[in-house]
This record gives structure tokens, C-alpha cells and sequence, in this order.
């Protein structure tokens, strides 16, 4: 069945729900989401939401911390709008539903690292899932909205899906829509409408350790790039220091859970296979050190030593400490087999959050007229080359709200497609018989881009990495034209394209800052070009 309506809004985290809410109070949504509906990041935030809520604390206390964690490449105007509009949001969340930790019978307000003020909001340690619990029974009961799980979408509808508009310049692009994959069905269906929101997270799968979960292959950033819509930035991939090293990861995911920076916290020691404590060799802070220095020095001792792992020890702590304090920690590494009140936890940095990615304008409008995104898959330059921890959730709920208000000004002058809007055509496809291509295409690209495009980088592995992903993009390409699609074809193809972006990102930054760090341009703060000088790396599908 195809399907007409004002606004289609594509995922349900954060961002996606949160659109598809404010969206509903003067049009009608379909919301698509290729699993169940709670599958996302956001399901598995832990920290919380930052926002100034104490009287104690200001706006200018929280956007300076904000552009200080960004690096010098921030966008001011989105920092100030982020900062100041977040406030609200939170209140919004409570009257939505939301059972934010109280304290004497106000918010719990928690600090976390580069805040200079206690201003995290959160649900104990599962803040995401409550969020995303709130949002779901909301948009659920509200009638204007109807939800579709497992409906994975292919590709966004613009000029170039219509025989006798596809000569039109990409520079006058308009989206109406989206095709959908029905797992159900197994049918492809056209979601045709005024005004599309791109909410589809993140990219962590690309690599071989995340702490994101499946969902995160990157279809937002490359429907929009093959769309034609302007990129910006993704070579600012935020790698979480500490994550359960599980030997045997999956084919098609390899998610695994966090170790919380509160281990360290707490006393954690890392040391190496050979027992040796080593963060001392990298700063004097050991492992208290800020995260991507933590991050760092992990990924160049498990490098100099060709091992996969390193160790968190706490066994040296009182084991009813340990567990009492982390509870759901010492859970998940039981299951594991790990007692870690009695053995060292394996330990690896894991890719956790990307900063740059489909570039919008403080409306989260993005450069074809119709379509928004919002959320991790965005580039509004709230993050800069770095992001301030709790920040995501809040740039989510901002500009999602910016962007309904902008779809309510604008939707009744988005110009319509004048030509029929062809169905899905697979005919000459084949259905796949080969499907070792895939587990193997999965394979190879996490470990290319662990190996060469990670937490540490150079000319030399990025030109390699950049050979290599441009075969492995061709013979995907070549691939999927020939075959009925099926979902992890699609991610496998999405992920790709993601990951020839962030090479691309990376190749064309010739410096150090923030998250992107290469051996052979290593600027150091001190001797950082000034601001009127720093590229914003932007490209575009030619
Ligand atoms: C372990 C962990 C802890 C974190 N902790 C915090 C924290 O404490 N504070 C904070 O601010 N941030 C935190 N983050 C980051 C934050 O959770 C994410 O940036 C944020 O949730 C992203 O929200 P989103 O709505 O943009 O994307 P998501 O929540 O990832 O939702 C994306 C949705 O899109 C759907 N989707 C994707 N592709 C398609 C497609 N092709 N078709 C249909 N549907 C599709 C997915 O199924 C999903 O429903 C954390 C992230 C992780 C992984």
C-alpha cells in the first residue's frame, strides 16, 4: 500500500518521535521505523540531558562550556539557540510524561565531565529508555500520527526518481518522500509527502567496536548524500574509551555495552595484556585524563602491541563497593562470565558518536527544499569537532521543535511534483543467492575503517582507506543493482557510503582538532589557526 500525507518522519528515537509529536498539532505523519519502534541510540543513553535549570547556573556558563569542548569549530548562533531553547524542553518532556530522578522534591542535577556546572538531567542510569518510553505512549495515543515498524527506508523521492525531471540541476532539489522496504510484506512502498524529516541516527557500525546498537548504519547520511543534499564534518567520530570487549562479535552487529568513565572514577586501573599499568606513559592524569586522551592512549598501546584488548582492573576494590555501585556493570559482565569483583574486564574504545553529518541551517532545514534532519544524523554545529557530553539528547529535542515550526510556516508553499511519482521498479533484479558478500562486506569495512580511519590517523592509512572503500563502494553498487533488496543489503550499501564520508571528511581536514586526530598534521592547541581561518569541511554529491 503507498501512502499520502503531509510529513513523513523517518525513525523513532529521540528525534523522530519528538518531530512526529509537535508535527501532529497542525498536520498528519507517518512515522517509519525500520524495527521496533524503541530500537535506537536513544534507548540506550545512560547519562542523561544537559540544560541550565538551577538558578545557580547560566546560559553562558553552558555555551562557553559548549564552544571550549567543540574545539574552535562551533557554530555560535546554534550553541546560543541550543542553550537557551533547552530549558523549555525539559519541562515538555515532564508534561509528556517523563520521570526524571528527583532530590528533595526537585531534579537531580548531575555534572559530567567539561561541565562547569551540575546541569544533567537523567532517569538514574537509563535516561534513554525513559525518554524513549515517554515519547512512544505519547505518539502511540495521538491520532494524526501513524506508526510503521520494521519499514526500512530505501531512498528519498526527489527530481531524479522522475524520468522527465531528472536533467533539473541538483541545486533545485526538492524531497517529496521516501521508498520503503516492508519486512512483512517484502514489498516496496512509496510514502509520498509535502515534507520529509530525516531522524536516523547514527554510524556506529561502521566500525568493529560500538556502543551503538544494529539500527546505526548510517541510511539518514547516505539517502541524503545520494539525494544530493550537503554534508558537512564527519570526521568527527567520538570514540567512548572503555567498552566490553567481547571476542566474538557478530556478523551483523557489533554493538557491545559501556563501561562507565565512573569505573576510572572509582579507581579502575587499564592495563595491558601483560599486566602493566601504562596511562602513565601517556598523561600525568593517568586514567583520569579527559576521554579522547583515554581513548588515545588506549588505541596506541593495543597498536604498538598488536593485541585486541586491554583490561579494567578494579579487583583491588572491596567487591561489595564495586557492586553496590555498579549494579547493572557487574550484571552485564557476569552474563559475560566475568566476575569483576574477582577478574580484570576486557576493554576496548568503541565508536559512540558522530558530530558531523546532513547540513541544516538553524531551522533544520537542509539544502533540498522539503526535506529537514534532526538528531545525530544532522549537522546543525551545536558540537563543533567535539561534543559536550549530554549535549545530543538536547540538540535533538531543540531542533526538532525548530523544525515543526518551521514545516507549519512552509508546508502549504512546498511547490508539489506535477509529474507521477513512478512506483518502486525492481524488474530485471534478481533475488540474492550470494549472500556471503554481504557478511563478508560487513566484515571488511569494520575492520578497514577500525584499522585506518579510527581514533588515531595519517595521509597514508586515509589514502588507503579511501582506495579501498571505493572498491568495496563499486562492488556494492554493482551488487544491488542487479538484486531484489533486502534489509541488510540496503544497511550494508548505507554504510558504505557512510563510511567512503567520513574518509572523505577526514582526508580533506589537514590539522588535528577535536575528535580528528592524524600523526602528520598534529596541531597542538597552542599553535591552532585562528577562527576566520578554520574549514568547515561541506561537499556534495556531483
Ligand atoms: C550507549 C549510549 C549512551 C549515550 N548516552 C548519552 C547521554 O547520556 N546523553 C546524550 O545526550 N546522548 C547520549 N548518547 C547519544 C544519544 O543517545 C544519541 O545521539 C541520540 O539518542 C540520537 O537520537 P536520534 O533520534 O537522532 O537517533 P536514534 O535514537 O538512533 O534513532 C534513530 C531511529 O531511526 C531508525 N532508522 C534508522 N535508519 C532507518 C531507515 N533507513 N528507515 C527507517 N528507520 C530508520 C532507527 O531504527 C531508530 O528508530 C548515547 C549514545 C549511546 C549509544
Amino acid at each position: 500500500m503507498n501512502y499520502n500525507t503531509d510529513v513523513l518522519v523517518i525513525g523513532s528515537g529521540i528525534a523522530g518521535l519528538y518531530s512526529a509529536i509537535k508535527i501532529s498539532e497542525f498536520a498528519s505523519v507517518v512515522l517509519v521505523t525500520k524495527k521496533e519502534k524503541s530500537e535506537s541510540n536513544t534507548n540506550y543513553a545512560q547519562g542523561g540531558i544537559a540544560s541550565v535549570l538551577d538558578p545557580g547556573d547560566s546560559f553562558e556558563n553552558h555555551i562557553k562550556d559548549t564552544l571550549i569542548a567543540g574545539a574552535g569549530l562551533c557554530n555560535r548562533n546554534t550553541v546560543e539557540i541550543l542553550v537557551k531553547e533547552g530549558p523549555s524542553k525539559i519541562r515538555e518532556l515532564i508534561d509528556i510524561g517523563t520521570g526524571f530522578t528527583e532530590k528533595n522534591g526537585k531534579l537531580d542535577l548531575a555534572r559530567e565531565g567539561g561541565h562547569s556546572f551540575n546541569r544533567i538531567v537523567h532517569a538514574k542510569d537509563l535516561t534513554g529508555k525513559e525518554v524513549e518510553r515517554a515519547l512512544i505512549e505519547r505518539a502511540s495515543k495521538t491520532s494524526s500520527i501513524t506508526i510503521i515498524e520494521n519499514a526500512l527506508a530505501i531512498d528519498l523521492i526527489t527530481e531524479h526518481n522522475v524520468k522527465d525531471l531528472r536533467h533539473l540541476p541538483i541545486s533545485s532539489r526538492h524531497c517529496w518522500g521516501a521508498y520503503v522496504l516492508r519486512n512483512d510484506t517484502e514489498s516496496v512502498e512509496k510514502i509520498i509527502a509535502k515534507a520529509t524529516v530525516l531522524a536516523t541516527g547514527g554510524i556506529g557500525q561502521v566500525y568493529l567496536h560500538t556502543t551503538n546498537p544494529a539500527i546505526a548504519t548510517g541510511d539518514g547520511f547516505a539517502m541524503a548524500y545520494r539525494a544530493g543534499a550537503l554534508m558537512g564534518n564527519m570526521e568527527f567520530i567520538q570514540f567512548h574509551p572503555t567498552s566490553f570487549f567481547d571476542p566474538k562479535p557478530g556478523n551483523k552487529s557489533t554493538h557491545s555495552f559501556l563501561i562507565s568513565e565512573a569505573v576510572r572514577g572509582f579507581g579502575g586501573i587499564l592495563r595491558n595484556l601483560s599486566g602493566e599499568a601504562f596511562m602513565s606513559n601517556y598523561d600525568a592524569r593517568k586514567e583520569l585524563a579527559p576521554r579522547d586522551i583515554v581513548a588515545r592512549a588506549i588505541d596506541t598501546e593495543l597498536k604498538r602491541r598488536g593485541e585486541d584488548y586491554v583490561l579494567l582492573d578494579v579487583t583491588h576494590k572491596p567487591a561489595a563497593e564495586t557492586i553496590d555501585h555498579f549494579p547493572n556493570i557487574y550484571k552485564n559482565c557476569l552474563e559475560k562470565g566475568i566476575d569483576i569483583t574477582k577478574e580484570m574486564i576486557p576493554v576496548v574504545p568503541a565508536a559512540h558518536y558522530i558530530c558531523g553529518g546532513v547540513l541544516v541551517d538553524e531551522h533544520s532545514r537542509t539544502s533540498l527544499t522539503g526535506l529537514y534532519a534532526v538528531g545525530e544524523v544532522s549537522m546543525t554545529g551545536v558540537h563543533g569537532a567535539n561534543r559536550l557530553a549530554s549535549n545530543s539528547l538536547l540538540e535533538a529535542l531543540v531542533f526538532a521543535q525548530r523544525a515543526a515550526d518551521s514545516i507549519k510556516a512552509e508546508l502549504n508553499s512546498f511547490p508539489v511534483c506535477n509529474e507521477p511519482i513512478p512506483d518502486w521498479d525492481d524488474t530485471g533484479t534478481l533475488s540474492a543467492d550470494e549472500k556471503i558478500l554481504i557478511s563478508h562486506g560487513f566484515r571488511e569495512l569494520r575492520q578497514l575503517m577500525s584499522d585506518y580511519v579510527g581514533i588515531v590517523r595519517s595521509d597514508l592509512r586515509l589514502e588507503f582507506a579511501s582506495r579501498r572503500i571505493q572498491l568495496l563502494y563499486n562492488e556494492i553498487e554493482e551488487f544491488y543493482k542487479k538484486t531484489k533488496v533486502f534489509d541488510s543489503l540496503i544497511e550494508l550499501r548505507n554504510l558504505v557510503t557512510a563510511g567512503y564520508l567520513v574518509v572523505k571528511s577526514a582526508l580533506l581536514r589537514k590539522e588535528s582538532r577535536g575528535l580528528h586526530y592524524t600523526l602528520d598534521h598534529p596541531t597542538s592547541d597552542e599553535t591552532r589557526e585562528p577562527m576566520d581561518t578554520i574549514i568547515q569541511n561541506t561537499y556534495q554529491k556531483s
